[in-house]
């Protein structure tokens, strides 16, 4: 068995790249913490580069892992080496001459050596060509090891610029075994650092390191769960002895990687569950009752499920941490409302937050329509006015409901006791984190509001698991009764007049219709690029050309309106109006009724430019119809022009299915994961290694683990956890809010 890396005594001088001074290393002493430029040959300007893609400390650098290997040629004697000129061969043998044969001064000439078998005293030309650096390189009596295509010359056979390395003996004498066809790293490098070049600077770090680098999961647990050594895998993944290391190497650091993630989520949330406090509300079957009473329509079984979980969720003292997600028009809305009214049947307050002004007026409109008559006091708050009597009031527990947008993340509350999220796409961890109260109670635990998040992009498993593992879960299955299935077509821009001339005849008898499109006003938006790549003039269809292009070329005598993100909250609210009350017939729209806008009555819809959303946020639009029970088929038209592979998976993805959960793992499959948590807006260190859903187990066993480690010591405050402790509040501290107390 070969030992860890160490024990090599192999130093790589890769002839393509030259490393100055990589030799003259050994005796620095590098750290873990060092930066890269403590590394001989790495100055300012590779440090800059390395920088750039990442690397800044020699951690960085060992954590800068091979894309792949490429497997060099076995190494065989001289006279074994093929001399085609087109097969790579490797051999070894020792230098007998060398010269370099060129002017004295400059660059240009060649230098040439011999390299000797020492048993059957065959030889080897080498020639490298305008490199006089080699003269102080090379010397006779070195061992060398040479890789590259040979060729008969003048009876002997010769390689040109092939890749070398010197061989160290050991003391004892015995040369390191290299008979072996051998893993070769590529390493992702750029145009101005190689890597070859990075390897070279491994090869000085790796000895260095190596022996530094500590395992923060505990030795019974490391050899409970089958997992190398630290110190191992990282040796095994750069420097790979046979091509079963590298797999053996990602799975332990891919561990790692999830080990952290999890610890960090299942830490956060039992420190949060420890630290903080809710009201315990009451619950019993009069207060369902009334509840119920305001809704216009029985809930369907699946809402009763929910609605029956959370209620067994407020009347603790633990603050309720729940994820409600259902597709499009499942009907979350009202599960929601079920909480709030909970929070008031108890004179506490709820607050409702939604990721859009629109949305908001709109839940603030419907909720308002169910309440008539009741005696709740509910007022809508969005960013743009500042009423200091409301908020007064809210603080006074004068209000029973606030409705609103991040807005109300500022309020004051009297008595909040529970807060509800309305379409969270982005899983910012931080975000649920700011309705909490801010300072503790008498018992040092901190109030907060029992919190149920909604999303309507329901989260693949993998996903869920990996970043809302601090989050209880319920799914909302099926719809309400009555649906119809959506019809949907993807059709070309040329194909529009047609399209246009079949809905007139559907809005003549009555159906309403919302046009998509994705820009308010017409600008050459891109122009200037589009025309210097030599393309035609790209134009699109903005809300306010589009309108009047549809109200003069199809829809003539028929009721267009328009609603984007730039009209004052009392246009827009007009405007919803007339579509809700059917004093429009086509509504011309942004995405601003992505989410969460619901009229029934409306069942078609066309996207234009569909090529340009996301397969979430297509499928999200769509919802806006196929809702109701009026039992008429509802219409969504994607006029699309996928130019790339991946606009036409897109496209063909969001016509085969209407289940958000397939879509939702498409949209995985196609976008990989870190596009969709937006690592930047989720706050998390990227996984280098693990990929989800793919490394589905060893999340699960990452998760297991976690839960097993926090439950037994919450703080980590075990000397076997002080490793682990250390790494997490490293790496994960900052963005998921850890306090490190100790
Ligand atoms: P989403 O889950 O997308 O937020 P909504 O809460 O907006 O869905 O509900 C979609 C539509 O279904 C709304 O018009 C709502 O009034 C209606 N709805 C919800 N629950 C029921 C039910 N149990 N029976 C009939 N209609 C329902
Ligand atoms: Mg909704």
């Amino acid at each position: 068995m070969p030992g860890p890396f160490c024990g090599r005594r192999v130093r790589r001088q890769w002839f393509a790249e030259s490393v100055p001074d990589l030799n003259d290393a050994a005796d620095t002493p590098l750290r873990l913490a060092s930066p890269v430029a403590d590394l001989p040959g790495v100055g300012p300007t590779r440090a800059k580069t390395l920088a750039r893609m990442g690397v800044v400390s020699l951690t960085d650098l060992l954590r800068h892992y091979p894309l792949r290997y490429e497997k060099e040629a076995a190494e065989g004697t001289i006279d074994e080496l093929p001399t085609d000129g087109k097969t790579v061969g490797a051999a070894r043998g020792e230098v007998a001459a060398c010269r370099w044969v060129g002017d004295a001064y400059g660059r240009k000439g060649r230098f040439e050596a011999t390299l000797r078998d020492g048993a059957s005293r065959d030889t080897l030309r080498l020639t490298w060509f305008n490199t006089p650096w080699l003269k102080d390189k090379l010397h006779p009596g070195m061992m060398l090891r040479v890789n590259g295509k040979a060729k008969e010359f003048n009876g002997y056979p010769q390689m040109v610029s092939p890749k070398f390395e010197v061989i160290e003996v050991d003391a004892d004498g015995a040369e390191p075994d290299a008979s072996a066809a051998r893993l070769r790293p590529v390493y992702p490098g750029s145009e101005k650092l190689k890597s070859a070049a990075i390897e070279g600077m491994l090869d000085v770090a790796l000895p260095a390191l190596l022996p530094r680098v500590q395992d923060p999961v505990p030795e019974d647990r490391r050899k409970a769960l089958e997992l190398p050594l630290l110190a191992d895998a990282l040796r095994m993944i750069h420097r790979p002895d046979d091509a079963d290391e590298p797999k053996a190497a990602r799975r332990r650091l891919a561990f790692n990687e999830l080990l952290l993630l999890q610890l960090a989520i299942t830490k956060r949330r039992s420190d949060v569950e420890r630290g903080s406090v809710a009201r315990a509300l009451t619950h019993h079957g009069e207060i369902d009752a009334r509840i119920r009473k305001r809704f216009p329509f029985e809930l369907t079984e699946a809402q009763r499920l929910a609605v029956d979980e959370i209620a067994g969720d407020l009347v603790e003292a633990r603050p309720m941490n729940r994820l409600l997600q259902g597709d499009v028009g499942a009907g979350k809305t009202v599960v929601a409302l079920y909480a709030l009214l909970t929070a008031v049947a108890n004179g506490a307050q709820g607050v409702l937050m939604a990721p859009t002004e629109l949305l908001a007026e709109q839940h603030f409109l419907s909720i308002g329509r169910m309440l008539e008559g009741t005696g709740v006091r509910m007022v809508l708050r969005t960013g743009r006015a500042k009423k200091k009597k409301e908020s007064a009031a809210i603080a006074a527990g004068e209000v029973d409901l606030v409705v609103g947008t991040h807005a109300v993340l500022s309020l004051e509350f009297a008595d909040l006791a529970v807060a509800v999220i309305d379409e969270q796409h982005r899983f910012g961890v931080m975000q649920r984190a700011a309705l909490r109260g801010a300072e503790p109670g008498p018992d040092g635990r901190v109030p907060t509001p029992h919190t149920l998040v909604m999303t309507a992009t329901p989260i693949p498993r993998s996903l869920s698991l990996t970043l809302l593992g601090d989050l209880d879960t319920t799914t909302l299955t099926g719809l309400p009764p009555g649906r119809l299935p959506i019809d949907s077509r993807v059709v070309m821009p040329l194909q529009t007049d047609e399209v246009y001339g079949y809905l007139r005849k559907r809005l003549e008898r009555g159906e309403q219709c919302y046009v998509v499109v994705p820009a308010i006003e017409d600008k050459p938006s891109g122009a200037q690029n589009q025309q210097e790549v030599g393309l035609p003039k790209l134009k699109l269809k903005s809300v306010e050309a589009h309108a009047a292009d549809l109200e003069t070329r199809f829809f003539k005598g028929l009721r267009v309106g328009r609603v984007h993100g730039k009209l004052k909250a009392a246009d827009r609210q007009a405007v919803m109006d007339d579509f809700r009350a059917g004093r429009l017939d086509v509504l011309v729209a942004t995405t601003v009724i992505e989410v969460g806008v619901d009229v029934p009555n409306a069942t078609l819809m066309v996207i234009e430019h569909a090529e340009r959303f996301g397969l979430a946020q297509l499928h999200q639009l769509r919802g806006r119809v196929g809702r109701g029970d009026h039992g008429r088929r509802s219409l969504c038209v994607f006029v699309a022009d996928p130019t790339t592979e991946d606009a036409a998976k897109r496209m063909d993805a969001i016509a085969g299915t209407r289940d958000g959960f397939k879509i939702a793992e498409l949209d995985l499959q196609i976008r990989g994961m870190g596009n969709i948590l937006g690592t930047q807006q989720s706050g998390l260190p990227p996984l280098r290694l693990a990929a989800i859903p793919d490394d589905l187990d060893l999340l699960k066993m990452a998760r297991r683990e976690a839960a097993r480690v926090i439950k037994a010591d919450p703080e980590l405050a075990a000397p076997e956890h002080q490793l682990l402790r250390q790494v997490l509040f490293a790496q994960y501290g900052e963005s998921l809010g850890l306090v490190d107390v100790g």
